[in-house]
């Protein structure tokens, strides 16, 4: 018999690019559902059917209300379903109250469309820092089982760093399960996010995720496997600046996705893939 397959978790963060672009450069338009995410949604569902896989998608409140036929389709084929909050505003910025509202909103959508209770969180760019370390008691209150939301990635200033690279139990008793980084002796580089996978041959890439930990996280966003290109399509009245900020967060947006696929295929070759939730069954509440 052969060994089993090291294991990685697998995610998505459900959400509308063209919402968040749109919000983020300051149209007017930008709660208008955009074009993109019923094929980008598609596009990574017939992806991991095809690969074996099954992931986690923490879905964004307020992109289920403008895709609802999409959060019962990914229920449909078999994912679990988790909680990206509802409005995408960095946890650090809000107040406990605000941020007890925000989960209770995205739940509430979540819970409308699918019938279940989702039990585990991602903060949105794994916004829970150290300043803002209330937000696990907020969680647990709010009844949640686990959350992915620490990236020991350079990249996230006064990140909350995890006390391991395994998951491990809170103590407001939540279960964390943090996001693959390769920890080499003089560098955090971060290899659980398809954004930077564009950044590192396959054979590195390969070599961080086996270097990460166990049931190290992996997460992508829906834009990243999208067939086409992404254009943020702003109102005719834009400003030139609001043009300019959004050319280039497409042109970012755009490297990631030409390599997510190809990345993503080598990854499944070699780990299983699977969702936090099953990760988290195995360690159970008491463990
Ligand atoms: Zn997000």
């Amino acid at each position: 018999m052969s060994p089993p397959r090291p294991t990685l978790l697998l995610s998505v963060d459900f959400e509308d690019w063209h919402q968040l672009i749109r919000r983020r450069v300051g149209a007017s338009n930008w709660q208008q559902p955009g074009p993109a995410l019923a094929r980008e949604t598609e596009a990574v569902l017939d992806l991991f059917d095809r690969l074996n896989a099954r992931a986690t998608f923490f879905v964004l409140g307020m992109a289920a209300r403008s895709h609802p036929q999409l959060v019962k389709r990914i229920v449909n084929r078999g994912h679990e379903i988790g909680c990206h909050g509802d409005a995408h505003l960095p946890v650090h910025t809000q107040t406990p109250r605000e941020f007890g509202a925000d989960l209770r909103a995205a739940r509430a959508t979540i819970e409308e469309l699918t019938g279940t209770m989702p039990v585990g969180y991602r903060a949105p760019a794994f916004s829970i820092t150290r300043a803002a370390n209330w937000a696990y008691d907020v969680l647990a209150q709010e009844g949640f089982a686990y959350d992915s939301s620490q990236h020991d990635s350079p990249a996230i200033r006064d990140r909350a760093v995890p006390t391991g690279r395994a998951p491990h139990r809170l103590q407001t008793g939540l279960w964390e399960f943090p996001i693959a980084v390769w920890r080499a002796r003089s560098a955090r580089i971060p290899v659980g996010g398809a954004s930077y996978w564009q950044l590192l041959p396959t054979r590195l890439l390969l070599r961080g995720l086996d270097n990460a930990g166990p049931l190290a996280g992996l997460y992508l966003h829906p834009y990243e496997l999208d067939p086409q290109p992404l254009r943020a399509m702003l109102p005719a009245e834009a400003t030139a600046a609001q043009q300019a900020h959004a050319k280039l967060r497409e042109t970012q947006r755009n490297g990631a996705r030409r390599r997510a696929r190809g990345a993503l295929e080598a990854i499944a070759q070699r780990f299983a893939l699977i969702p936090y939730g099953e990760a988290h069954a195995r360690f159970g509440d008491g463990a």
